[in-house]
């Protein structure tokens, strides 16, 4: 069953109310990204946070009591919140009892990259930025593993008594995350010059969350091939090969870790290095829920974050995804047609195996 989540939204003095509606609805997409299921949504107009709650005790016991009418599991409150003021505010919620976690924005964003993350080295960069984002004080939260993963070290009490250890503890936790993290990168990069010593061709599949990435890939790939290839053996599950008829030969074709919006710049940081597939590859395939009211501004999203990455110059075909689930489908793709001519787009559905055939085609005439 989907986790419950109560959202808490501060409105400051100077948004629009239809501001705050988009803004809650946002994060309300952002819960079903990561499955859960929003049972509750709270605005409170604020000048700014409280210190101590963040939302302040008044809504606190409010929120108390909704969260046990309503079973919630989770709190998400809708700001980048001090490490001090999460921690007030659960231990206010739950006296103790720790069934309800509270999470910020950016504990939302790194759980949903948690999730999706299937490569040893996005996994561990999600380590770090919630390492870092958290502080000394995960340490010090207990064994509520909903609430703040990768925590673990000893009880509540030991972590608060103890600042010290606490500190010390996060910053060699800190230290061998990254090791870790650069023998990774270090053993990737490698695996990059040798295809293109090969003279491989690489193909990278990005996009907004959701739009249809991994799905894709799993269609086009045959990875269980790659497994017993040595040169891929310590290669992820993300980089597969695609057999291209009209060349006679094979590509590598690479999975990425979605895109979101507003995400933190700590973790554009964080998540570069996985990017870095893409930066590699001839071309792009940016994929786009055709579905979505909001692909358009999703599009803008995602060309943002590859101009960041400096890889806007890239080869791209705009791959609209999921035709089967739009009703007035010709009207769309005429338009999209229009708009985005520069791009090759081509729309499909992966879901009923529609206009594959093309997309093939299609990247084997830009390869
Ligand atoms: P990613 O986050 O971009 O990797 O997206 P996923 O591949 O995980 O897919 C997200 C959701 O979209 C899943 O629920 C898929 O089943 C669904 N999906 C993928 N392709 C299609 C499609 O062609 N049509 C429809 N209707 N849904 C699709
Ligand atoms: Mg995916």
């Amino acid at each position: 069953m989907a986790e419950k989540f109560i959202l808490v939204h501060l409105i400051p003095p100077d948004q629009r109310p239809e501001d705050a509606d988009n803004e809650l609805q946002e994060l309300v997409a952002l819960v079903t990204t990561y499955g859960g299921a929003t049972v509750v949504k709270i605005m409170q107009k604020r000048d700014h946070p409280d210190n101590e709650t963040y939302i302040g005790k008044g809504k606190a016991e409010e929120l108390k009591i909704s969260a046990k009418e309503e079973k919630a599991q989770v709190v998400v409150l809708n700001g980048i919140v001090k490490q001090g003021q999460i921690f007030s505010l659960q231990r206010y919620l739950t006296d103790g009892k720790e069934d309800v976690a509270v999470w910020d924005r950016m504990d939302l964003i790194l759980n949903i990259f948690a999730k999706h993350a299937s490569t040893a080295e996005a996994k561990l960069q999600i380590e770090l930025a919630r390492m870092r984002h958290m502080g000394p004080r995960m340490y010090g939260l207990g064994g509520n593993e909903l609430s703040r993963q990768g925590g673990g070290i000893g009880t509540r009490g030991k972590g608060e008594t103890n600042i010290e250890i606490m500190k010390r503890h996060w910053r060699e936790q800190i230290k061998q995350t990254q090791d870790r993290l650069k023998k990774l990168t270090t053993e990737r990069e490698k695996q990059i010059a040798r295809r293109k010593e090969l003279g491989l061709k690489t193909v990278s599949i990005v996009g907004y969350t959701n739009a249809g990435k991994t799905s894709l890939f799993n269609l086009l790939s045959k990875k269980r091939k790659l497994v017993e290839n040595a040169l891929f053996a310590t290669l992820d599950s993300t980089v597969g090969e695609l057999y291209v008829p009209s060349l006679n030969s094979t590509v590598i074709i690479s999975d990425t870790i979605g895109f979101i919006q507003n995400l933190p710049p700590q973790l554009i940081d964080a998540f570069k290095s996985t990017l870095m597939e893409s930066v590699h590859a001839h071309i792009l395939l940016h994929i786009i829920d055709i579905s979505d009211e909001k692909r358009e501004e999703k599009i803008e999203i995602v060309e943002q974050i590859l101009a960041d990455l400096k890889v806007e110059n890239k080869k791209r075909i705009f791959v609209f995804n999921k035709i089967d689930a739009v009703e007035n489908l010709e009207e769309i793709t005429y338009q999209l047609h229009q708009k985005y001519s520069d791009y090759n787009p081509i729309f499909i559905s992966v879901h009923n195996k529609q206009n594959i055939e093309s997309l093939i085609e299609k990247i084997s005439r830009y390869i």
